[in-house]
């Protein structure tokens, strides 16, 4: 039976004081539902103790109310990142991760959670965990926001919050729009999840019309394009679904900076002796002179592809070397997890792959002491 009550994350403050007054409510009980659902994380109707039992069990009744349960959940050996395998009410499986950044002396520290948009995913990146498994179906947007709450409620427990979420997870965020976007505005609403604006950033494979349209929606939210190669024959091949070219990319990319006035980033994940020779590093310099953009070299996570290994360390500093010298704003993206199988879609490929399944959570490797770990489970 398919679910037909409406996930109680998709609902407004407004759509859940209309129901309030249906229900001859007084309406300040919106608030407190909502005060339940994110600032105190609730994990079901019955914790909301501050509202009347008849009243928790009509909510039950009809809105759904589902905490994903931890299928499996892995803590990296320095304890900075913690990775989660959630199932959601159909069964189907969704990553979710958790990455923590230590103060420095520029930046204060960070909670990043990066979500998942999709299960699985239709666009194939050669190089991707997720690409590998193909499309199951979009996510709610209340699929989306639970996610984030997962690990908000996890880290309360040692006095920390959530500052930053990134749409990276299993899933191309703007082959889902419409759910997508109303996770931003719940995640950012003050009478939601209120995530100070400027902290989340939407990455996509480059579906231009969606991309254009995100331009126009006045919303703070970052863009990142993947773009994985500066020329449009080896970019087929590395994103084989790949329907614009790299030049109406970059317009729907520069068009976007110019209305929102920020820079996009550019996502180049590195594949040894595939897209990290000077050449490429060159090309890809011409093409992004002029734009408000910041390159983010990724060196790929490995997978089960064995034609997409991993840049050696030479070359990686090589090509971002190379870019800097050619004025290009560029980093390379530290890395996480990779003793967790934290790339996209990895986790949920070794364990979806290797039933039957452990029925309890697992934690693998002890929390290191750099930083505290956080489980949930
Ligand atoms: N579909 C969206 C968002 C999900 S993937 C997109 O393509 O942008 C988020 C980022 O992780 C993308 O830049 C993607 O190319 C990159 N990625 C996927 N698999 C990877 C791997 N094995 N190693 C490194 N980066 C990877």
């Amino acid at each position: 039976m398919p679910e037909l009550r409406r996930n109680v994350l998709d609902l407004t403050h407004a759509d859940l004081s209309g129901l309030m007054a249906g229900w001859d409510q007084p309406s300040y009980r919106a608030g407190q539902v909502l005060a339940w659902m994110y600032r105190r994380f609730a994990g079901s109707w019955d914790a909301m103790t501050d509202l009347p039992r008849a009243l928790r069990a009509r909510l039950a009744a009809e809105l759904q109310f589902t905490v994903p349960e931890v299928e499996t959940e892995r803590i990296s050996a320095d304890g900075s990142t913690t990775k989660a395998l959630l199932r959601l009410s159909d069964g189907v499986t969704v990553e979710t991760v958790l990455m923590r950044y230590a103060a420095t002396e520029r930046a204060r520290a960070r909670n990043t959670v990066c979500v998942s948009t999709q299960a699985g995913c239709a666009m194939a990146c050669v190089f991707c965990a997720t690409g590998q498994q193909g499309f199951l179906r979009n996510l709610s947007a209340g699929e989306i926001v639970a996610q984030v709450l997962h690990f908000a409620r996890a880290l309360v427990a040692c006095g920390e919050h959530v500052t930053n979420i990134v749409f990276m997870g299993m899933g191309e965020p703007l082959a889902n729009y419409a759910h997508t976007l109303a996770a931003v505005r719940a995640l950012q609403d003050p009478q939601r999840f209120g995530l100070g604006s400027r902290h989340m950033t939407i990455s996509t494979v480059g579906l231009v019309p969606q991309m254009l349209r995100l331009a126009h929606e006045g919303l703070q939210v970052g863009l990142a394009l993947s773009l994985h190669s500066p020329y449009d024959d080896a970019r087929r091949e590395l994103v084989p679904t790949a329907r614009y070219r790299i030049d109406e990319l970059l317009a729907a990319a520069q068009e976007w900076a110019a209305l929102t006035g920020r820079r996009f980033s550019v996502e180049y994940a590195l594949i040894n002796a595939v897209n990290d020779t000077p050449q490429q590093a060159e090309a890809l310099a011409e093409r992004l002179r002029g734009l408000s953009c910041h390159v983010n070299l990724i060196p790929v996570n490995p997978t089960a592809n064995a034609r997409t290994p991993r840049s050696r360390r030479a070359r990686v500093l090589a090509f971002e070397q190379a870019l800097r010298e050619l004025g290009i704003n560029v980093t390379v993206r530290v890395e996480k997890g990779v003793d967790i199988a934290a790339g996209c879609g990895q986790l949920r490929g070794e364990v979806e792959g290797r039933r039957p399944r452990a029925a309890s959570a697992l934690t693998l490797a002890p929390p290191g002491d750099a930083l505290p770990a956080v489980s949930s489970a």
